[in-house]
């Protein structure tokens, strides 16, 4: 009874935006432009987690005060990087371990907790984290890490419908946070390290029933409607042998949708095994150029049947566990050209033509890229041959092939820890790292549910006063306008708003405000543990209010090597922090 009258009431608080209907695809459309609410992960479709809201800005940013903070309980804690979402007066977070909550947003009262009961067996590669969920007329939506999708009523956390994605036994899992479009839900899926294969599926957001599934590695077939429906790219054109049917590209960080050319886009992971040399990655031969299609690659993709539109690989012949999954940002240049841009593992910053995502333009946004020269104007990488991890087959004891440097390391130049993108000031605010790594090759076989690499490594920084790098990046002419420098890697989400602040948190603890033109830090405050969730700023009653998530963890801690000198003190946490400006203070300075 008591928990019936707290939902009520916290409906009644936001009288006249109660929403009989639910959530609709207009209102997701919509959703950058209606600060009283966030429905998506990105603060819209087009991921650009850019704010109009100006209430709080550069004057006032020092009056910034905590609101409330919220735990997330529990004995077990680990990487908290949820997007939360803000609907209705309730704000729904994820968290570690396939944890959801909904809590007054302004109060952070808990109405409810959902514990996804997760098996024993379940093979996440890199930490136990959910990085949101996604909502539909009267349900969120979340995946879990036993590769299962869950969808909850809004306002009792009561289970409506429950799917698979995958078969965990075999190294699947789930972590990103889906995406809605016109009434599907998509998904990706986790495991590149032991592999399985990339996938994107649709399913009726209202009943989880399945619509089209689209493998992204090339051989493997698609379904629509239960169906077989068409050959994802053509057999053995760009993989030798029987390496396809287990060649990765996982589909780990979810996808982006563009209204403007109805189209999804996914990004895709490594291949698998890293050790190239076995998928003839290495050395390219006769008939076959071992590109590895379509792993580590930008797909677009028909919301409708799930064929691919086009695809964009940045890293072909990939070598150094490059994911192609990082976000892809969809923007408007100066003149009006409708572009995506996206920040790659491997640490160039491409720009792509929306219509067709062809290639426009690359530069590099980390200071040391050891593995190619540059990207040529076809958009393919000008590769340092010497600088592959060698051949274990060619070793004198056929067991570890040539160790080399290569930069940036596998934790790329930038991972999953997304941008933001500003129309104001045009700029990409780009949370990067700076650091490398020792690799080698080594002989490996395929064993379902078993790491599947082939590679070993040892992942080091390249300055000694920073790993960190928040660059703001002008993607007309790929000039750096400021950076900060961070001692620990930087593994959380950046927000951008019309008032001129890009907000992001660091492992150490600070969630800071920096100014958009100049770089420099305006306000900061300590969270108590690292940070490496996504900030989101939203609106109610006239206040405008700052959300984060603070809680360390992720992949970084789990590798060793010199970097862990820099993490290796941090503590972990569970908290989620909302700050407000007091109408008061709003005009103050
Ligand atoms: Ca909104
Ligand atoms: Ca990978």
């Amino acid at each position: 009874m008591n928990r019936f009258v707290t939902i009520v009431a916290a409906g009644l608080m936001i009288s006249g935006t109660a929403h009989a209907q639910g959530v609709t695809e207009e209102m997701l459309a919509n959703d950058a432009a209606t600060p009283g609410d966030i429905l998506t992960n990105g603060m819209g479709r087009d991921l650009q987690r850019y704010s109009p809201l100006d209430m709080l800005n550069k004057d006032n940013v020092a009056n910034l005060v905590p609101a409330y903070a919220f735990s997330l309980g529990g004995e077990k804690q680990r990487g908290q990087e949820t997007q939360p979402l803000i609907y209705d007066g309730v704000m729904y977070l994820t968290g570690s371990y396939s944890r959801m909550y909904a809590i007054d947003a302004i109060t952070g009262k808990e109405l409810w907790q959902y514990d996804a009961r997760l098996p024993e067996g379940i093979l996440p590669c890199c930490d136990v984290v959910n990085r949101g969920g996604a909502i539909w007329n009267d349900k969120i939506i979340f995946g879990t890490l036993d590769a299962r999708l869950v969808a909850l009523d809004l306002k009792t956390g009561d289970v409506v419908w429950r799917d698979e994605i995958a078969d965990y036994k075999a190294g699947y899992s789930y972590t990103a946070a889906p995406i809605i479009v016109d009434g599907l839900v998509i998904t990706g899926n986790s495991g590149g390290e032991f592999g399985i294969v990339g996938e994107v599926q649709a399913r009726k957001a209202d009943t989880g029933e399945l619509v089209w599934t689209r493998p992204v590695i090339e051989g493997h077939m698609g379904t629509l409607n239960g169906e077989d429906s068409t050959m994802t790219g053509e057999l053995n054109a760009t993989w030798p042998g029987d390496m396809w049917k287990t060649g990765g590209g996982a589909t780990w960080l979810g996808g982006s949708y563009d209204a403007d050319t109805d189209t999804i886009v996914m990004g895709t992971g490594n291949p698998a095994p890293w050790n190239s040399h076995l998928r003839n990655a290495g050395t390219p031969v006769e008939g076959n150029t071992g590109d590895n299609l379509y792993a580590a690659s930008r797909l677009g993709l028909d919301p409708a049947t799930g064929e691919i539109k086009w695809h964009f690989q940045s890293t072909p012949r990939e070598g150094w566990d490059y994911d192609g999954v990082n976000e892809v940002v969809a923007f408007t240049d100066p003149e009006g050209n409708k572009k995506f841009g996206t920040a790659d593992r491997n640490g160039f910053f491409y720009v792509l033509n929306r219509e067709d995502g062809s290639f426009v333009d690359a530069f590099p946004f980390v200071k040391d890229i050891s593995w190619a020269e540059g990207i040529d104007d076809t958009g393919r990488p000008i590769f340092v041959e010497a600088n592959r991890p060698g051949d274990p087959s060619e070793a004198a004891d056929g067991n570890k092939g040539e160790i080399v440097f290569s930069s940036p390391s596998f934790l790329g130049g930038k991972n999953w820890q997304p941008m933001a993108h500003s129309p104001k000031t045009g700029l990409f605010y780009v949370p990067s790292n700076e650091w490398g790594m020792d690799i080698w090759n080594e002989p490996i076989s395929y064993k379902k549910g078993a790491a599947y690499l082939g590679s070993g490594f040892t992942i080091k920084p390249n300055y000694e006063d920073h790993i960190g790098s928040l660059k703001a990046i002008d993607p007309v002419t790929g000039e750096w306008k400021w950076e900060f420098k961070n001692d620990a890697p930087l593994w959380g989400g950046v927000m951008a708003t019309a008032g001129g602040l890009v907000f992001t948190g660091t492992p150490e603890g600070e969630f800071i405000a920096f100014d958009d033109e100049t770089g420099e830090k305006l306000w900061s405050f300590q969270t108590g543990s690292g940070i490496v969730g996504q900030p989101v700023t939203w609106e109610a009653d006239g206040e405008q209010y700052v959300t984060v998530i603070s809680g360390w963890g992720g992949a970084v801690p789990l590798w060793g090597g010199e970097v862990a000198k820099k993490v290796n003190y941090l503590n972990q946490g569970g908290l989620l922090w909302t700050f407000k400006l007091p109408k008061q203070l709003a005009a103050a300075e």
